[in-house]
């Protein structure tokens, strides 16, 4: 019985370290193995514990009910949407570093099971973001979001040059890594100086997002038009419902 139970206790070990490998780059849980080894066949499962220790994890995503808290800035009395019409999607995205993250975007409740899927397909071919906040940890300001060159939904602001509603105050567009993909007026001016480098269309860079490319693909099959594609002013980093 006692080898049986210490036979356990050392599956269980290693099948945890499998888990802990999914998710970094360590190999533990193997230490354990020789001791099986002599005293039960179970040591043949302990003994190979994760053959693909470095395989990154699939895409995952939640979807909850945003409180009034976890928007305290970004919303307030007399926006066009409440906030129990508001979702929280917590969901992996691909870094800049070449690994998985977690990050967070508020959306329309109506269209977030859409967008957490067009989050799976960037996860998917390694399309890399660079951060994932909602913009209340800015304190709802989206210059300083996406100066942090932060990926966000929900604001409720007007849209930029003007008193009407953004489409983000609906929580129906998304920004999508704005450094590498600027708000770039007619003139051709922009306002972030740390997006110099990425105001010319075509760019081959990372995180750049080019007119027809899979990233605009990706919003197209769930009906998002796309920024890029606008005439006159080009907002390249931002995606939504209604094309606005
Ligand atoms: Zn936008």
């Amino acid at each position: 019985m006692s080898i049986r139970r210490s036979a356990l206790a050392v599956g269980l070990t290693a099948s945890l370290g499998a888990v802990a490998c999914g998710a970094t780059t360590t190999t533990g849980a193997v230490s354990p193995a020789p001791i099986v080894t002599e005293t039960t066949p179970a040591a043949s499962v302990s003994a190979s514990p994760s053959p693909t220790p470095t395989a990154p994890p699939e895409f995952t995503s939640k979807i909850t009910k945003v409180t009034r808290d976890q928007v305290k800035y970004s919303w307030r009395p007399g926006c066009p949407v409440g906030y129990d019409d508001l979702r929280m999607i917590t969901m992996t995205y691909w870094g800049f570093d070449d690994k998985p993250h977690t990050g967070q975007l508020v959306v329309n409740a109506s269209v977030a099971e859409d967008v957490a899927s067009v989050f799976k397909k960037l996860y998917d071919f390694r399309y890399p973001i660079k951060r994932m906040e909602p913009v209340d940890k800015y304190q709802g300001d989206d210059y300083a979001s996406i100066d942090a060159d932060n990926t966000s939904a929900f604001n409720c602001r007007a849209a930029t040059g003007s008193t009407n509603w953004s489409q983000h105050a609906y929580g129906l567009a998304v920004d999508l890594n704005p450094r590498e993909n600027p708000y770039v007026e007619a003139d051709g001016s922009h306002a972030h100086s740390n997006a110099d480098d990425f105001v010319d269309r075509p760019l081959k860079k990372p995180g750049v997002i080019n007119a027809g490319d899979r990233v605009v693909e990706a919003f197209a099959s769930i009906g998002w038009g796309w920024g890029g594609d606008w005439t006159g002013t080009k907002d390249y980093q931002h995606f939504s419902k209604s094309g606005r």
